[in-house]
């Protein structure tokens, strides 16, 4: 890989000058941002993202699921033999929303302060739709683009989970949902588990005969306090983040629920930390004559690509030669990348320059916004390299395979071929 950002960053600033045009991309920005669209109500944001990827030349499909849809909506290449790019933002956004009022100083686009502003991820999609307008407008040599924006992201990504993956061909995707400058890229997000835990004790008038009752609300205190929490390990954390139950003062409370969640990039921590957690509620709750009921959930699957992976170093190419430092990040948190990797698409969390996501101090600069769309048009433009290279690998690897001469080399349980190990390979 090599790595000469000063004479990239100057190849691009003096013989390639900037083919993105910042006045449209700030306004597309600014016009979904207007769009109220909090998780399971994307329907508006939907019609205009139709209406615009449709305006642009793109096969656009709404693939509907139970409680909400996403958009699936393919830019044919102009190039043939060129891997299919997939990319991808999510459409809904953290509450609140509704009423949003964003003030544009200095060049930064910030909310007023009683909602979110919605770059998270209104700038992902501006940015892709700039980036795929860019390209059509110059004819700029390109493969396919795939373009998912998924929906219901923040409650527990829905769409991802729920996307026809049957309707997508690439196996490689950007997705454009991360905060923090633009630079950075996730490339390892942890397991998430979460839990609903009720523990039972026994209601009883509070002022009459309170020692016939077991208190769940007592319980479930000495539950959290006996639990591991906050930060385990470098690796894992768990929170209880929900407590509900008790009706009137003057009862002993019978019911009271818990709602948790342990995340961790070591599926053995994950599994330590969660029966420790149940373990240690169940013994509470016997030594004061309670009960309790645990239902867990696994949320999503961790991921980590390796520092040589080639869609990583194509991405670390790509920053360097858009004049920006690329940045490895390790995450605490989950994305749509985490479904897509476990459904087999090498995906790649990056910044989008958005700061201080989920809350009302939300903001992005127009310059992040610009750069960022920059990243996304030169992973579009330079995607044929990265096919070109992946293809050499795969035909490489397929000409060893044919110097096999079955049955004796090719092993017979797996399939895959082991020229040194004769009929049955290490692989099986
Ligand atoms: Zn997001």
């Amino acid at each position: 890989m090599k790595k000469e950002p000063q004479n990239w960053y100057a190849y691009y600033k003096v013989k390639k000058p900037s083919l993105i045009n910042r006045k449209r991309l700030v306004t597309t920005f600014l016009e979904m941002i207007n769009i109220n669209s909090p998780s399971f109500h994307e329907g508006l944001m939907g019609d205009y993202l139709e209406a615009k990827l449709r305006s642009l030349g793109c096969r656009v499909l709404r693939q509907k699921y139970d409680a909400s849809f996403n958009i699936i909506a393919t830019k044919k290449g102009n190039r043939k033999n060129i891997l299919p790019l997939i990319l991808s933002g999510h459409m809904d956004t953290i509450e609140p929303t509704e009423g949003l009022r964003y003030s544009v100083k200095d060049n930064i686009i910030r909310s007023t302060g009683d909602t979110v502003l919605g770059a998270d991820d209104k700038s992902a999609i501006a940015q892709i739709i700039e980036a795929v307008t860019v390209v059509g407008e110059h004819c700029i040599p390109h493969g396919d683009v795939e373009i998912v924006f998924t929906s219901a992201e923040e409650r527990g990504l829905h769409g991802a989970k729920n996307l026809d993956y049957r309707k997508i061909q690439g196996k490689h995707a950007l997705v454009l949902d991360s905060g923090g400058r633009v630079g950075k890229l996730v490339t390892a997000a942890p397991s998430h588990i979460s839990y609903e835990l009720h523990v039972m004790g026994r209601p009883a008038h509070a002022g009459i005969e309170p020692e016939k009752g077991i208190n769940a609300i007592r319980v479930a205190a000495e539950i959290i306090g006996a639990v591991p929490d906050g930060r385990i390990d470098a690796e894992t954390t768990a929170n209880i983040g929900m407590v509900s139950g008790g009706t009137a003062t003057n009862v002993v409370p019978k019911e009271i629920m818990l709602r948790g969640e342990v995340r961790s990039h070591s599926a053995t921590a994950l599994k330590r930390i969660t029966s420790d957690i149940f373990g240690h509620a169940r013994d509470v709750a016997r030594r004061r004559n309670a009960r309790v009921r645990i239902t867990e959930e696994k949320e999503y699957r961790a991921f980590r690509i390796r520092q040589n992976d080639l869609f990583l170093n194509f991405m670390n190419d790509t920053f360097l030669k858009c004049g920006i430092r690329p940045e490895h990040v390790i995450s605490g948190g989950g994305s749509d990348a985490n479904i897509f990797n476990a459904k087999g698409i090498r995906s790649i969390n990056i910044s989008t320059g958005m700061q201080k996501v989920h809350s009302t101090d939300e903001f992005i600069g127009m310059e992040d916004l610009v750069r960022g769309c920059r990243v996304v048009l030169a992973a579009i433009e330079n995607f044929s390299e990265f096919s070109a290279q992946t293809g050499t690998r795969e035909k490489k690897r397929s000409q060893r395979d044919s110097l096999c001469s079955y049955p004796f080399q090719r092993c017979l349980r797996s399939g895959s071929c082991d020229r040194s190990r004769g009929r049955v390979c290490w692989r099986s």
